[in-house]
């Protein structure tokens, strides 16, 4: 197991739709898996895909937010869903803005619109099926993870780009509006 080095927005890994992967249960899979597990905990991040660590893969790993709009600020966190050849599709036209955050695009936060309810699907390197319906966080990180392997960084998603901040107005801008607490 290792820290990969995350790539940074510019770089052309982030920009290139990512290859399909051929054996989910393949070895070197696994490997990635691992690897790409412990760059996200030393980068204290929330998701990571594959491209962000130089590798042409459709892989993605995240933290599911558990919805719950009681729990607001504070919910937790469910495990840790690792998916390869990831599906995402809408369900439904309506779509939510909130702030995001991305392990490479450092220092910046952003307002992004998303769609509210989406259904997602994938396999595990073990190869089980995952399929799942989500909606507002837990949508809003599997949207973003999933664009990375499309080449897509979330300011190209952006409709606002005077939403566009820095991270450190940003600690000051507490909105109403779902966010990312942490990076993806
Ligand atoms: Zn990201």
């Amino acid at each position: 197991m290792a820290i990969l080095k995350i790539a940074r927005m510019g770089h052309p890994t982030l920009r290139q739709r990512a290859a399909e992967v051929a054996d989910p249960a393949a070895p070197g899979i696994a490997a990635l898996v691992a690897d790409m597990i412990d760059t996200m905990a030393d980068a204290d991040g929330l998701g990571l895909a594959a491209p962000q660590v130089h590798v042409d893969q459709r892989v993605v790993i995240f933290h599911a937010p558990r919805d719950d709009e009681e729990a607001g600020e504070e919910q937790e966190w469910t495990g840790l869903t690792v998916l390869v050849n990831p599906a995402v599709e809408p369900l439904g036209e309506e779509q939510e803005d909130g702030w995001e955050g991305c392990l490479s695009v450092p220092g910046l936060r952003g307002l992004v619109p998303r769609y509210t309810q989406v259904r997602y699907s994938g396999v595990t390197p073990g190869g089980e099926r995952v399929e799942r319906v989500a909606e507002g966080l837990h949508a809003r990180v599997v949207q973003h993870e999933c664009d990375h392997l499309d080449g897509i960084l979330f300011p190209q998603r952006m409709t606002d780009l005077s939403r566009l901040i820095f991270e450190s107005e940003f600690r000051h801008l507490r909105t109403a509006a779902p966010s990312l607490r942490g990076a993806a």
